[in-house]
């Protein structure tokens, strides 16, 4: 249990109608008696005028909790302080409780206590960041399933199951001489095996709701990119002109895909032009093209493919592309599966009429997902550092499969399961070292 005891403003700055400074620690009920709220309940909320601990002068009134710990969120005594949500009252109610001896708190610490204290294993603390940071509800629920613990079961059995793996080579190897009898590990190898290869493939689902996708709009100019972003987008924000390369500047734009955060870059035409500012356009296209998930050729389907969209085609064929064929309102005289399209997925629409745009949403969002699934739990690992370790584990455990089915020595093997046991340890936090706490605890915000 620590000794001093922190405090935060955990409300976000602003005007808001209530704003709360929590304070946590062994100190949490004297720092709020001396800010005048006399003694307080366990868990029972208390009208109080809160006061300078120096000067005796009123500060603010309104609502106190007391949830004495173990049974609070850090596991410490933690007083809650609800106040008027402006910054300067808020600022001068925090002020009091360091007068009256608490230590504000560093991003995260409130959680780090509940980790520490064991309130929370790493995955749920971790869980705690993605549901505050969450932007949709597909994201929100995965991570609120985390915070309940629904990824704990599956990653202590892993763990644990390679402990036992473990556990049992290292008998062999220190008691050579006693009769530790020979079993045949393969096939909880395996399955260990298949426990790790679902826990990193439901990381991919985790970390793509959570971090969202983006989508790069490429086609001639005039082809109608920007028409279908803001059909994408269902608002005007892109501005539409007759006259070919208006779009100079790469536009972005944050829409949701069928309950998928998704980034869509409208760039300017890509063309071989000699005019300079058209052409920093078109390196932006193909840098965005370059870095995004997703390329969304669009093609004016209402007159024949020329050399643009040519080239275009043959960059879209070497990425994960859609073709939209736009324009479908005129008449089309390029059709899904024409040879020129190079066999890339297109769409007959209409940026004008709003033709087709369902269909082309459903594929788009279809092409990104890809083979990711759900998890079954409800709950994922959502992290890029999460995901990593997952995949570490994976490869460790399946190394020793194949060092076991090829006969390797068993301290190889030992090798191999004691780094799965290690990545497996970095999610649970059981092997957790400092630095990795500081490097996850420091993204939260102060008063989390
Ligand atoms: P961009 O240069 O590729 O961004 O193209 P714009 O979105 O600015 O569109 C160029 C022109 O084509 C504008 O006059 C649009 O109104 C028109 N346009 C775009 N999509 C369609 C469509 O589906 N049908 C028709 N008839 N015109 C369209």
């Amino acid at each position: 249990m620590r000794e001093d005891t922190i405090a935060a403003i955990a409300t976000a700055p602003g005007e808001g109608a209530i704003g709360v400074v929590r304070i946590s620690g062994p100190g949490a009920t004297g720092i709020a008696k001396r800010i005048g709220l006399g003694s307080l309940r366990d868990r029972r909320a208390r009208f109080a005028h809160f006061r300078d601990p120096a000067s005796g002068a009123a500060l603010d009134e309104g609502i106190a909790l007391l949830m004495r710990g173990p049974r609070s969120y850090t596991g410490e005594d933690v007083v809650e302080l609800q106040g008027h949500g402006g910054s300067r009252v808020l600022r001068r109610l925090f002020e009091a409780t360091l007068c009256a001896g608490a230590r504000a708190a560093e991003p995260g610490e409130f959680t780090l206590r509940a980790f520490l204290n064991g309130r929370l294993d790493l995955a749920q603390a971790e869980a705690v960041l993605a549901l505050v940071q969450a932007r949709t509800d597909v994201a929100a629920d995965l991570a609120l399933a985390g915070l309940q613990g629904k990824l704990t079961g599956p990653l202590r059995a892993a763990r644990t199951a390679a402990l036992e793996l473990l556990a049992y080579l290292s008998a062999r190897a220190d008691f050579p001489d006693e009769d530790v009898p020979l079993r045949d590990i393969g096939p909880e190898l395996a399955a260990l095996g298949d426990r790790l290869e679902r826990l990193a493939a439901e990381a991919e689902y985790g970390l793509l709701q959570r971090e969202g996708a983006s989508i790069a709009i490429v086609g001639r100019p005039n082809a109608g990119k920007s028409s279908l972003l803001n059909r994408l987008l269902r608002q005007d924000r892109a501005i539409v002109t007759p006259v070919p390369g208006t779009t100079r500047d790469t536009l972005e734009e944050t829409a949701n895909l069928g309950g998928l955060r998704v980034v869509l870059t409208d760039t300017a035409g890509i063309r071989e032009t000699t005019d300079a500012v058209e052409r920093l356009g078109v390196e932006r296209s193909r840098a965005a093209a370059a870095a995004s998930d997703l390329l969304l050729l669009v093609i004016d389907a209402s007159t024949p493919l020329n050399d643009d969209d040519r080239s275009l085609l043959a960059l879209a064929a070497s990425a994960p592309s859609i073709a939209a064929l736009n324009k479908l309102d005129l008449g089309a005289l390029v059709a899904p599966g024409a040879p020129e399209l190079d066999g890339i997925c297109a769409l007959p629409v209409s940026a004008l009429t709003g033709e087709g745009l369902d269909a082309l949403e459903r594929e788009l969002h279809r092409a990104i997902i890809g083979e990711r699934r759900p998890p079954a739990s409800g709950a994922a690992l959502s992290t890029l550092r999460q995901r990593d370790a997952a995949r570490r584990a994976l490869t460790s455990v399946r190394a020793a499969c194949e060092g076991f089915a090829a006969g390797a020595p068993e301290d190889l093997l030992s090798v191999d399961l004691a780094a799965a046991v290690r990545a497996l340890g970095e999610l649970t936090g059981e092997d957790a070292t400092e630095d990795l706490l500081d490097t996850i605890f420091t993204r939260f915000c102060i008063g989390k």
